[in-house]
Order: C-alpha cells, then sequence, then structure tokens
C-alpha cells in the first residue's frame, strides 16, 4: 500500500498512548489512579446543558454558516473583548470545532509546503504545534522553555532563532504541560521583538486564558502595535467543562475570512447545538467558571505542596493550567530508573499511578533534567491516594 510521507511521520498527542496503556491495565484488574487527561473533571455547568438540550427541541441541528452562528460571534467578540481588552468585531471571530483545529489552519494560511518558512513554538510544549508543522511541511523551530525562568524561554534565544524566513511565534499562556505563566511584561519584550520582523505573525494559545491563580491575564493581542498581527485562539473546552461539545474560535481581521473558508473546506462547520450551548457559556453567568477555577487553585497548591515532600522531587508553583511539572531528576537517580520515561512506566506498573513524561512534549531540553506532567483534573482525594502511592513506591525502591 502506497502511503504519503505525511501520513508516515505525523505526530501524535502521547496522552492517548498512555490512556491505552491505562486502559489495558485495567482491564487485567489493577487499580489505576491517573493524571493524565488534559480535561476537567466536572460536568458542563447545568446552564450549558440545558442550553444544548434546547438546542436540539428547537430544532438547530442543521448546517450554520462556516464561520458560526451570529449570535455566537457577536457573544465571544464581547467575551474577548472584555477578557483581553481589545477591541473585537463579530466578524473578526471564527468558530471551530475546538481550538485545536485553528492551529493547523494558521500554519497552512501562514506558510507554504516545502518553502522553508519556520515556524516557531515552546518546547517542552503541546505536542500537535510540532507534528502539524512538520506535516504541513513548514520548518519546525522550538524554543527552550527554561526552568529557571519558570518555564519561559530567552527572549536572547527567541531574537537569534528568527530570520527572514520566520512566519509564526506560537505562543501559550497558561501553558501545558508546565503550568506556566508569561505576564504583561514579558509578552511585552516578545512584542519589541516580533514588531521588528513585519513578516512574522503571533498565534496566542490562550486555551488556558481563564485558569490562572496568581496576577492578572494579559494577552499579547492587548500590547499595543500586535492586534492586526495576533491570532487570539481560546475555546470552551477548558474554562467551561465542555471539552468534547468541541467548540473553539480565532479572532483575527484579516486571517477570519481565510479560516472560515479552511472549515468550509474541512469540518463545514462546528455542531450547531453546542454553538449554543457555547453561546450559554460565554455570555451566561460565569460562576460555575469561577468556583472550578477556585477548585483547580486549591488542588494547585495541594499537589505542589505534596510533590515537594517527595524525596527527590522538586516542584515549582505553575502559575495556571492544571498540570504540575516535576523535576525528577533526583528521583530517577535514587531508584535507578535511567530517565522519565523509564520512571514514568515504573509508576504505571509499579505504583499503579499514570503520569506523562517529558518526551510526550517534545525533545528533552539539555540541561533541564527529568520531568513527568500530572494533571490535577483530578479530585483531592485522588491526588492525596496518588502521591501516597508514589511516596510509598520511593521507599521500597530507594538505592
Ligand atoms: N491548545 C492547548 C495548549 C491544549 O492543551 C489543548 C487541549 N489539550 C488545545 C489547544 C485544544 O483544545 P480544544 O481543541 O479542546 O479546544
Amino acid at each position: 500500500m502506497q502511503l504519503s510521507k505525511r501520513s508516515k511521520s505525523l505526530g501524535t498527542e502521547n496522552a492517548f498512548v498512555v490512556l491505552a496503556e491505562v486502559a489495558e491495565l485495567e482491564a487485567k484488574g489493577q487499580k489505576i489512579i491517573s493524571f493524565c487527561i488534559g480535561q476537567p473533571d466536572f460536568p458542563s455547568p447545568p446552564n450549558v446543558q440545558e442550553a444544548g438540550i434546547r438546542a436540539i427541541k428547537e430544532g438547530k441541528h442543521g448546517y450554520t454558516p462556516s464561520a458560526g452562528i451570529a449570535p455566537l460571534r457577536a457573544g465571544i467578540a464581547q467575551y474577548v473583548a472584555r477578557t483581553r481588552g481589545i477591541p473585537v468585531e463579530p466578524s473578526d471571530v471564527v468558530i471551530g470545532a475546538g481550538a485545536k483545529c485553528f492551529i493547523g489552519y494558521s500554519v497552512q494560511v501562514l506558510t507554504d509546503d516545502g518553502a522553508g518558512d519556520e515556524v516557531l513554538y515552546p518546547n517542552p510544549g503541546y505536542p500537535i504545534y510540532d507534528s502539524l508543522v512538520r506535516a504541513y511541511g513548514a520548518v519546525p523551530v522550538p524554543l527552550q522553555l527554561h526552568e529557571a525562568r519558570d518555564f519561559r524561554f530567552d527572549i536572547a534565544d527567541l531574537e537569534k532563532k528568527i530570520t527572514p524566513r520566520s512566519r509564526l511565534l506560537i505562543l501559550n499562556y497558561p501553558h501545558n504541560p508546565t503550568g506556566g505563566m508569561l505576564s504583561r511584561k514579558d509578552l511585552e519584550e516578545i512584542a519589541a521583538v516580533v514588531k521588528r520582523h513585519d513578516q512574522l505573525w503571533v498565534y496566542a494559545d490562550e486555551i488556558y486564558g481563564r485558569l490562572l491563580y496568581d496576577g492578572e491575564f494579559a494577552s499579547i493581542a492587548a500590547v499595543p502595535g500586535m492586534l492586526e498581527r495576533t491570532i487570539v485562539v481560546d475555546g470552551a473546552s477548558k474554562t467551561y467543562a465542555m471539552t468534547g461539545w468541541r467548540i473553539g474560535f480565532a479572532v483575527n481581521r484579516a486571517l477570519a475570512p481565510l479560516f472560515t473558508t479552511w472549515v468550509t473546506n474541512t469540518e463545514a462547520c462546528a455542531t450547531h447545538i453546542s454553538q449554543y450551548a457555547a453561546l450559554e457559556a460565554f455570555c451566561g453567568p460565569q460562576d460555575e467558571a469561577e468556583r472550578m477555577r477556585k477548585i483547580f487553585h486549591e488542588r494547585r497548591d495541594l499537589i505542589v505542596k505534596l510533590l515537594n515532600d517527595l524525596p527527590g522531587v522538586t516542584c515549582r508553583t505553575p502559575g495556571g493550567a492544571f498540570y504540575a511539572w516535576p523535576n525528577v531528576t533526583e528521583l530517577c537517580r535514587m531508584t535507578g530508573a535511567s530517565d522519565s520515561e523509564v520512571l514514568r512506566q515504573r509508576l504505571l506498573r509499579e505504583a499503579g499511578v499514570a503520569v506523562l513524561a517529558d518526551i510526550h512534549f517534545g525533545p528533552r531540553v539539555e540541561g533541564e533534567g527529568q520531568h513527568i506532567r500530572f494533571s490535577y483534573a483530578a479530585s483531592t482525594e485522588m491526588i492525596r491516594e496518588g502521591i501516597a502511592k508514589i511516596g510509598d513506591w520511593i521507599k521500597k525502591n530507594r538505592r
């Protein structure tokens, strides 16, 4: 069978691979505590569920315009203006089936296959950036994040890596997998560099923008001179516990018509029913979103403390999202695990605790040591039990 090179080398999200391992062990009767999944463990808010049911009953289940239904585009324009402090028109907004699809659309809109166009993105980072940049024939340019800088990249490194072929800079704050944040000052520094390069666009992946525990959220689109060249991307998945409804959006005046044509060519439109549910989520009462954020905040404080109490583990306090990214270099040494991936496999099979390893988010960064990722989209009981199991495993396996 003749298959494309593109398909043969296509990357993936290893979270799904680990989930399959977890399912296999559970099928054999082993109890696994999982910290793998990047989705809120809450039900979608009741008002959102009701809006979805109402939409079905009112017959809102046909195709919609590819850019989305007018009330949702208008609602999101207001939402983005309010949460980012930027002027947004409904026509600047395109709705998609999740925020994820805009990664590929942006790479396709801004780069040509095989032409040497470069895309910069964080490493470690959401693995889809790397896989789609490669799949669409652009040149991947990872920006190394550093633990000593609270998982931000070095501005000097960014400057060095920008060339006349750089077309797109992907930023993600709060960040998956480290939970790292970029402050307004960081964004201003990045913007000052970007503005020296006319051909360079910014993809601001702000999907975790409402899950922030210290300080205030700022968007790079709000830095003077950045609005036109920034693609602001967010969605309903994380903020409103709506991953399976598949609603995301991108905001950019110049690119909105192109994104719309891409949606027409691929998914046709986001689910009609989900668009009405999302309208309620973005524009209705925000108490449930705030309640969930507070619970994530409590869990963050708990898991960071418990991780730091483990021998051989140090964990910085992540500013947002629902991920902890502890340094386990010393733990690997103490237990004879050759690296974080071996440690991950042993924690799964011997301690019954599922996490992801740093290499699931890009090649390990030279000199940065070993890390694993915990998603704390898990109850406090699970957090306590899971970390206690790791503690027992360390006692038994310490050399
Ligand atoms: N960006 C990042 C950084 C993510 O972690 C995720 C989800 N794991 C997405 C985008 C996509 O989210 P969705 O498609 O559900 O909106």
